[in-house]
């Protein structure tokens, strides 16, 4: 298949913000494609060449190498480049605008396939070391001199991560259930397969050559991460225990990093909360999870940076230490960790996300043999507030954010990437009359002024829409930073200016932003509660007409590199807590 067809479908994606309507187009393209090249074309409409979980390079080159590829291409001098691209602010463009001028066409040219498009980002991603940077320039050069300028256009933008329409993986799953299967009935099934096995070129070419029935029976599998389990809030052990029939189970919530780790004999593979491969980040923790004593399982646990001397939780900002590339002996010495584990999704042939949390935790029990860097998580099962009570307060002595009631009953199975109500959260209380933090999306910046002159003072952010898949403004922070956080700003987000607002971004705010973002990165904030606001769009019209939702006073607490934007808080999550926010000052 010609790339052209997938440029002639990301120009019908970029025009249309409704969710239905890109869904239609995706299931036009996803009908057009020849299944050998169907994972292919949902790889790149997703930005990406494989599933992220993986861990092979990503694309990416920067802007001045792409620059240097189209002059070669195309024989216009660099600086002329340079200027359309200031002048238009994105290369995909400016590639655009020169494409009817004669460009220089390579000896042999091969026509550009969807599959000679991908194999080349592919080669120019895997290139390191020396003479890469130049390598990746002739490539990108190569392919560029034999487009038409709206391949080139989109080629560019999937080179430079800009490709802006940004289709969210539900959008996918419905498309791709409208493709195969009719209509939308199957997506339950879809997403299920999804959930377990979180790689939609794999679903989708199993869909188109199997049909629905080889998704439906598909079982976990060793090395590709499951979804992981999330947690709804509640802001009493009153209201937790009945939510959870009078009686539960529950553990301490460590604060540290969720870690799902693999294991076939000396083989370890760790991902992170979002699904990223963690294993060379921590070798040490590998080392631990090859002492289980089951030759084949899945565990999960959260890592935590602990005092190797006492043995002390240390706070999460410790952890982020480890966060590193290199010198990761120097890291594992100064900075421990202990792994406290609290689920098992299978051991060796069986599949236990359906067997209930008592099981489970029993299975677990047996294949730990615990020391001092791993161990299970404190645990009790109780139907008693004051005991309950007792147990959270010891958690929060014993360095940990709260606690996660678990339901105990027959039905309390392991829901892959769900956040339903049979984990429950319960974390300190911040003073305020906001249940909980709130994981956030910057989608754009203010200038500062006087001390902050050079950087951003204050950062629009926003909640996710689940439904429409949307970014819906919430709050304006400016406090909380460190001075190192607000000098850091400019280059934090300078891959991530947008010269519009982005469409997957609702805001009515005004003054709108001095820079808009594409949204990317995700910041933990917490105000003194939720109010109602006419100014941002959060929850718009679903506690009042014409107000939405705000943080009032919110406050910076950290960034979380370990979530994407799919995973912050949503929109009903909001509403959610507004309304227990209510309900805890009227009692
Ligand atoms: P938060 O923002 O509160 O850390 P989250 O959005 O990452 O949470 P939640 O579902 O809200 O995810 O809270 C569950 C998180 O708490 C898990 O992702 C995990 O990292 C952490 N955690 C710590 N201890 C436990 C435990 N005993 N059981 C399950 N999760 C735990």
């Amino acid at each position: 298949m010609r790339y052209g067809v997938l440029a002639k479908a990301y120009e019908e994606l970029e025009s249309t913000s409704k969710r239905l309507e890109m869904t239609d187009i995706l299931v036009k393209l996803i009908k057009q494609t020849p299944v050998e090249i169907l994972d292919k074309v949902i790889f790149l409409t997703q930005g990406k060449l494989h599933p992220s979980w993986l861990g092979l390079p990503v694309i990416g080159i920067a802007e001045k190498s792409a620059i240097k590829a189209v002059s070669l291409a195309t024989g216009i001098n660099i600086k002329i480049i340079d200027e359309k691209v200031k002048e238009i602010g994105d290369l995909g463009s400016a590639f655009e605008k020169f494409s009817t001028k004669k460009r220089q066409k390579t000896l042999i040219s091969t026509p550009i396939t969807v599959k000679r498009v991908y194999l080349t980002l592919d080669e120019i991603a895997q290139a390191s070391g020396p003479g890469s940077a130049d390598f990746k320039i002739r490539k990108l050069a190569g392919l560029l001199a034999d487009v038409n300028k709206l391949e080139g256009k989109w080629i560019l933008r999937t080179v430079l991560g800009k490709l802006r329409f940004g289709i969210a993986d539900q959008t996918i799953m419905d498309a791709l259930a409208i493709a195969f299967t009719g209509d939308k009935s199957s997506k339950p099934i879809i997403e299920r397969g999804y959930n377990i096995h979180p790689n939609l070129g794999e679903i989708a070419k199993t869909l188109a050559k199997e049909g629905l029935s080889a998704i439906e029976n598909m079982k976990i599998e060793l090395f590709t991460p499951v979804r992981m389990m999330l947690a709804q809030r509640l802001s009493s052990i009153k209201e937790i225990l009945e939510k959870l029939g009078g009686k539960c189970a529950c553990e301490f919530k460590y604060d540290g990093e969720r870690i799902q780790a693999h294991k076939s004999g000396k083989k370890v593979e760790l991902y992170s909360r979002n699904l990223e491969n963690a294993t060379s980040q921590y070798p040490d923790v590998c080392e631990l999870i090859t002492q289980l004593k089951a030759n084949e399982t899945i565990v999960e646990g959260e890592c935590v940076a602990i005092n190797p001397e006492s043995g002390e939780l240390r706070p999460f900002q410790e952890l982020m230490h480890r966060r590193r590339k290199y010198e990761i002996d120097d890291a594992i010495e100064k900075y421990p960790v202990c792994l406290f584990l609290f689920d098992i999704l299978k051991k060796g042939k069986t599949d236990l996300i359906d067997f209930p949390y008592t099981e489970r935790r029993k299975i677990l029990e047996n294949i730990v043999r615990e020391n001092d860097h791993l161990k299970l998580a404190t645990a009790i099962i109780s139907d008693n507030v004051t005991e309950i009570e007792a147990f959270f307060n010891t958690s929060i002595e014993s360095g940990c954010e709260g606690i996660i009631a678990k339901s105990i009953k027959n039905d309390s199975v392991y829901q892959a990437g769900a956040r339903g109500w049979l984990w429950i959260k319960l974390k300190e209380s911040y003073q305020s009359k906001m249940v909980d933090s709130i994981d956030v999306v910057v989608v754009g910046a203010y200038w500062g002024r006087g001390k902050r002159a050079r950087t951003y003072g204050a950062l629009l952010c926003a909640i996710l829409d689940e439904k429409e898949q949307k970014y819906k403004t919430i709050c304006k922070v400016g406090s909380g930073f460190t001075d190192e956080n607000l000098a850091g700003f400019i280059e934090k987000f300078e891959k991530n200016k947008m010269d519009i607002k982005p469409p997957k971004v609702i805001s009515i705010i005004k003054p709108e932003p001095d820079i808009w973002f594409e949204p990317k990165f995700v910041m933990e904030v917490i105000g003194d509660e939720l109010t109602l606001s006419p100014t941002h769009t959060a929850g718009f019209n679903s506690i009042r007409q014409n107000s939405g939702l705000a943080i009032r006073f919110p406050r910076f607490i950290r960034w979380r590199e370990d979530k994407s934007p799919a995973d912050i808080t949503t929109e009903s999550e909001v509403i959610d807590m507004y309304n227990q926010q209510l309900k805890q000052i009227s009692q």
